[in-house]
């Protein structure tokens, strides 16, 4: 027998167990099936956990220069164990307190891996979900709408496969209870640079390797440009418009011998973070007729897939991999289930964020992409050195960038690289989601001593008349 669900979710990430929520907000009978743990790659391998580990190795920096502010706290150590246990108890938590949300919300949570039957003598349809437990028993759901939210997994570097001991990804090195005492990290994007940021910090010797030439290649080139300034400075080791050669590399029990370009790096293990492949094999997808290029789902701007009443999200189709993108899709796929007909999610405004010291958040156009747009444009920086509470805080590297219209003042794009850049960006996204001028912004009187002060610095220098500069 098949249980039947009005909605059914295949995958308990951010993406998945929002949506989830969501419809059993509109009094749905939901199920969402999960084959690892509720919370997904987002609380499990990626935002939370990486999160917990930066604030750890940040509190073992502002303790070691805590004499600064006339804190003498003596010889200062770091125990990876006891970070690794902080972070255990923190996501075991959150764990929970999603668990909680599905029981609150009646979500009958089924635990094993989905795969979608075809047409059965359930349902002239597609769409019947076989679960397949740990024991290898098998329960079959019968779903009017299905949503798939299966996320992504860590893309391999060609010729040199993960073997998890050397050739690691984020989740093998986020289980570290030793620290290495040297890392090569290949891939100079947002997780490269997050891991960069944390072991260089814990006394790591890193090596951040990028084949392009530039550190967060999204990013506007001024944000780029300051993050590699600043991961020098701090001791990491950029190398850029290099490739890894597999083949000239050799891994052995206890070391790695990278080549890259001309050079051999010697290293106690090697990161991989070149991306993240959409996580769609073995899910039964051949026996629908859902489109899928490179692995990734092929969705309309309501996320509903050729089969009309089968939709996917978050990182399986392969929009932005953000954990606030998944759950906004979430909403959005459920929204038109319920027949809402809600306005398309608007990508350009989303906020990116980069957690590392120092911190980055964008939202909307570069200078460079608004000028590929069309746009003339003008801009106004300012830098946190300017401000007391910057100073305060011991942060003072970084600036605020306004990227606006020159006709219509309008802006276009916001740029943080320095402290709470990933706080301070929601300013920012407001500012454009109401199409406010840089003028605007201006005007806002904004609190002293705050660091929120560079928006109306950089606002005001749009037009070249910044206060304190
Ligand atoms: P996932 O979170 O990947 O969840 C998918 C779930 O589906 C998993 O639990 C999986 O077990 C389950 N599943 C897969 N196949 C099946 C199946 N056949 N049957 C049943 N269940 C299945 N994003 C941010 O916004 N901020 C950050 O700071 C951030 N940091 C990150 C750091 C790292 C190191 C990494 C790797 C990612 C980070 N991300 C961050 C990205 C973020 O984690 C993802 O974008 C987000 O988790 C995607 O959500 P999702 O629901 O699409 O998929």
């Amino acid at each position: 027998m098949a249980r039947e669900f009005e909605i059914v979710v295949i995958g308990g990430g951010p993406g998945g167990y929002v949506a989830a929520i969501k419809a059993a907000q509109a009094g749905k009978t939901v199920a969402i099936v999960e084959a690892e743990k509720l919370g997904g790659t987002c609380l499990h391998k990626g935002c939370i956990p990486t999160k917990a580990l930066l604030k750890a190795a940040h509190v073992y920096q502002t303790a070691k220069h805590g004499s600064t502010y006339g804190v003498e706290t003596g010889s200062v150590s770091f125990n990876m164990e006891r970070a690794q246990s902080f972070k255990r108890d923190l996501v075991a938590g959150l764990e929970k307190g999603i668990e909680h949300l599905m029981k609150q919300g009646k979500i009958e949570v089924f635990r094993g891996k989905a795969s979608i039957l075809g047409p059965s003598i359930f349902s002239p349809q597609p769409g019947t979900v076989a679960v397949e437990d740990e024991s290898g028993e098998s329960e079959l759901i019968l779903p009017n709408q299905l949503i798939i939210a299966t996320g992504s997994i860590p893309r391999e570097l060609p010729g040199l496969p993960f073997d998890h001991t050397r050739i690691l990804n984020s989740d093998d090195l986020l289980q570290f209870e030793q620290l290495p005492e040297s890392i090569a990290i290949v891939g100079g994007g947002v997780i490269g640079v997050e891991w960069a940021s944390m072991l260089i910090d814990l006394d790591v010797a890193v090596t951040l390797i990028e084949v392009g030439e530039r550190l967060l290649p999204l990013e506007d080139k001024a944000v780029s440009r300051e993050v590699e300034r600043l991961l020098k400075k701090r001791g990491v080791r950029v190398l850029k418009n290099v490739t890894v050669d597999p083949e000239r590399t050799e891994v052995a029990t206890d070391a790695v011998s990278l080549a890259v370009g001309e050079e051999m790096i010697s290293v106690e293990c090697v990161l991989v973070s070149v991306g993240r492949v959409a996580n769609t094999e073995h899910l039964g997808l051949q026996n629908t007729s859902i489109v899928v290029e490179n692995g990734v789902i092929q969705v309309d701007e309501q996320y509903r897939t050729k089969e009309r009443h089968i939709f996917a999200i978050g990182d399986c189709i392969g929009k932005l991999q953000l954990a606030h993108v998944a759950s906004a899709e979430g909403v959005k796929a459920v929204e038109t289930i319920l027949g809402h007909e809600p306005t398309p999610l608007d990508y350009a405004l989303i906020p990116r964020c980069v957690y590392g010291v120092p911190e980055v958040a964008s939202v909307g156009m570069t200078e460079e992409g608004a000028k590929a747009a069309g746009h003339e444009v003008k801009t106004g920086t300012y830098r946190f050195n300017g401000l007391g509470k910057a100073r305060i805080e011991g942060q003072a590297d970084g600036f605020v960038k306004l990227v606006s219209d020159k006709t219509t003042d309008d802006l276009l794009g916001v740029h943080i690289v320095g402290p709470k850049a990933t706080e301070l960006i929601t300013e920012g996204g407001l500012a454009l989601v109401l199409n406010a001028t840089a003028w605007e912004m201006g005007q806002l009187v904004h609190p002293h001593p705050a660091l929120s002060e560079a928006f109306q610095e950089a606002a005001l220098a749009v037009d070249g008349l910044p206060i304190h500069a």
